[in-house]
């Protein structure tokens, strides 16, 4: 039995009473309400998604589905608090270079376990507790210190049972695989994001977003349609895993083309790089609707082409950068043009090429990265 020692733990284990339970992601969560059913078997238990840390908007959302699902295979009522990045944000101000568990992640809890709290005043609900308990990452102190005295504030009590010890970490991380759970390889803010990406030595990909909504390789959209897809096959009894592959990613950060001074409408195919960044070339020749520029390995091809070539309709570059265009059409449009699967040339799209000289910058990123593939049985 896990130890429930905590300054205002005052709950009977045969109480029938309702607990309200913060909860962060499902890795956590999974694993603590089994727990905490085991110890409060009578007690009905509502979980509280409230997490307006995590950042891009798409990770939340990704990290609430997969809660969803674990709560429904658990028959566990959740609501789902706001999205209020923005008084988040305000919460942190000051403290966004604070190491992981500093002041900031002090802060964090704070703001979490506080608008529990409200949230079980506002349901009439005694008992509060979190999921953060239980992660490895987070200090069980820390937690103590903010929630016990968030008890006194509300006079409402503050559960925190400590289901890591005796194995309990252990045994929480072998039912995350065995249940697939949607496990995150950051804490959750583009702070502790961007830091841990800095010390790696690794680009934060998941801060980037193509304004077309393109969904790029190992994005946080490709998961959430990996995702989505597994709870069908669920529903269908079909058997599938998620196995992970390395991979050379690509970002492109910010290009444009310059003709005579003036920005014109262009579209770098993914994989397009330019060593230097930015170069003056001029087009010098035209090879079956492909323009050649005299250095670089740059070439240009006109919308015409590309619609032509992967059966579109674009009718300008504008329509171009709003709509997303189909990430393996692109792949197979750069390898028809350079005979190669692994091509770095930049391939230009233009609405006209009817200029010579040009200025061409482009700020592209190629990276090792990991990516979940889908199997299907
Ligand atoms: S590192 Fe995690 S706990 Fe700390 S502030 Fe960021 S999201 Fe919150």
């Amino acid at each position: 039995m896990s130890d429930l020692k905590s300054k205002s733990y005052t709950l009977h284990p045969k109480s029938f009473d309702t607990i309200l339970i913060h909860i962060c992601c499902s890795v956590d969560s999974h694993f603590f309400l089994q727990e905490l059913r085991e110890v409060y078997p009578k007690a009905k238990l509502i979980g509280f998604f409230y997490d307006p840390n995590i950042h891009p908007y798409s990770e939340y959302k990704l990290r609430l589905m997969d809660v969803e699902r674990s709560c429904k295979s658990l028959d566990i009522e959740l609501i789902e608090g706001e999205y209020d990045f923005e008084s988040w944000l305000n919460g942190v101000k000051g403290y966004e270079n604070e190491p992981e568990k500093g002041k900031r992640c002090e802060l964090c809890f704070d703001i979490r376990v506080e608008r529990s709290f409200k949230k079980a005043k506002e349901l009439g609900v005694g008992y509060v507790t979190t999921t953060l308990l239980t992660s490895p990452k987070k200090s069980i102190e820390q937690l103590r210190v903010v929630g016990d005295k968030l008890a006194d504030n509300y006079s409402l009590e503050f559960l925190s049972p400590d289901f890591r010890k005796n194995g309990g970490t252990q045994k929480q991380f072998l039912m995350a695989k065995e249940e697939k759970l949607y496990h995150q390889n950051y804490c959750g803010c583009l702070y502790a994001l961007k830091k841990q990406r800095d010390m790696q030595n690794k680009e934060a990909s998941e801060l980037f977003m193509p304004i077309n909504r393109q969904i790029e390789p190992g994005c946080i959209e490709e998961r959430i349609e990996n995702y989505k897809k597994r709870v069908e096959l669920e529903e269908s009894g079909r058997k599938y895993e998620f196995v992970k592959s390395n991979f050379l990613n690509y970002r492109v950060l910010r290009a444009y083309l310059k003709v005579d001074g003036k920005t014109l409408p262009s579209y770098p195919l993914s994989y397009s790089v330019i060593k230097r960044k930015k170069v003056k070339l001029r087009v010098e020749k035209d090879i079956n609707g492909i323009f050649y520029a005299n250095r670089e390995s740059l070439k240009f091809i006109e919308l015409s082409y590309l619609n032509e070539k992967l059966s579109y309709s674009f009718e300008s570059l504008k329509e171009l950068y709003f709509t997303p265009l189909e990430y393996k059409k692109e792949l197979f449009l750069r390898r028809e043009i350079e005979k190669s699967d692994f091509s770095t040339s930049p391939i230009v799209v233009v609405d006209k090429v009817n200029f010579e000289k040009f200025e061409i910058y482009i700020d592209a990123t190629i990276f090792e990265d990991v990516r979940e593939n889908l199997v299907i049985f």
